[in-house]
């Protein structure tokens, strides 16, 4: 794959004071759930939140801007993501428990160590977090939710960068969520979050907690994989659109549809992003003849074919 022009050299003499780092023609793929993917054009990790400030600060409005967290809901495809990609690690890593059954989390971190500092501090309301595999920036760019629980019943006010560099705070009305949707800008960074948490007896939390794990574990591929491939259309079941159009088990180069969670598409071990995206479009297509829903993408792909 041609990697793309190097612009890091241009980006940092824009910016001396710049103190995460900044990589050309960085590979993604160890970055995904999917284990697939191509470069981002410059990949860049800030330190903490007024280098990432900075950063946009001075990013020519031109350059095209991605984030990804944990990368579990997303394909990255093979030509690699063009402009400027961020991904936060250190620095936004940090969960605080705070008066009034609150937890205050940076969005780098996962959200399963989210729930488990809540369960050990006693604070219920957030164990639904420990099913979701992703960071609490995915949570919440993407209302992520699981088990009756979703971050819009427990969000106070997140924290973020806008394109231009300006820190934000945004209420739970103004993230204007809805089904696995924030109305937020895709420009902005999302850095924290602040939680609202209940009362609640730590060991039960636990068990919640293990129930959670095992429910996954009997029901969804962990690994190599995207999460849920299609919104629920309203009032229907996406995996049972695809069992139906005879779709469980569909191989397309090394990507299948999950026989054990047929909205799960997985890679087999050889797979490209190609053959992931063409496989969710043949889904796309088999449900639409059987049964005449249009299936709507919930991973995002990024990138370029
Ligand atoms: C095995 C498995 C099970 C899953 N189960 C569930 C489930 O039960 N419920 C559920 O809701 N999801 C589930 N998912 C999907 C996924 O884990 C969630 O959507 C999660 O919230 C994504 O977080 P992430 O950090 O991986 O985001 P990514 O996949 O990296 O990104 C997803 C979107 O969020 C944006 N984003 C990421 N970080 C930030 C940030 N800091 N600021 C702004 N935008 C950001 C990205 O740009 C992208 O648009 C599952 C995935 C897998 C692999």
């Amino acid at each position: 794959m041609a990697p793309f022009p190097d612009m890091t050299g241009d980006l940092k003499s824009r910016m001396p004071d710049l103190r995460g780092r900044l990589l050309a023609n960085q590979t993604l793929d160890p970055f995904t759930w999917f284990r697939v993917g191509g470069p981002a054009q410059a990949l860049f990790m800030p330190e903490d939140q007024s280098d990432l400030a900075y950063f946009l600060k001075n990013l020519p409005a031109d350059i095209p801007l991605t984030v990804i967290g944990a990368a579990s809901n997303m394909i990255v495809r093979d030509g690699g993501v063009p402009g400027a990609v961020v991904r936060l690690g250190r620095g936004f890593n940090d969960v605080a428990i705070k008066d009034e059954h609150r937890v205050l989390a940076g969005s780098a971190i996962l959200d399963v160590l989210v729930a488990r500092a809540a369960q050990k501090a006693g604070i219920g309301g957030l164990a639904f977090l420990s099913g979701i595999p992703g960071t609490i920036g995915g949570a919440l760019r993407m209302n992520g939710g699981a088990y009756g629980g979703e971050t819009k019943d427990v969000l106070i006010e997140a924290y973020g960068v806008d394109r231009q560099g300006n820190m934000r705070t945004y209420s739970n009305a103004e993230m204007g969520f809805s089904y696995r949707h924030s109305g937020i800008s895709d420009d902005v960074i999302f850095t924290g979050a602040l939680l609202q948490g209940r009362a609640g007896d730590s060991e039960l939390i636990a068990a919640e907690m293990a129930e959670i794990k095992a429910k996954r574990e009997a029901s969804q591929p962990r690994n190599r994989t995207g999460g849920s491939t299609f919104k629920n259309p309203p009032g229907q079941n996406a995996w049972k659109l695809i069992d139906d159009a005879g779709c469980r088990g569909l191989t397309i180069g090394g990507a299948q549809v999950s026989e054990l969670h047929c909205n799960f598409l997985i890679n087999l071990g050889d797979a490209t992003a190609a053959d992931i995206e063409t496989l969710g479009e043949t889904v796309r297509e088999r449900v639409k003849v059987h049964s005449g829903v249009t299936l709507e993408w919930e991973i995002k792909r990024i990138g370029i074919k």
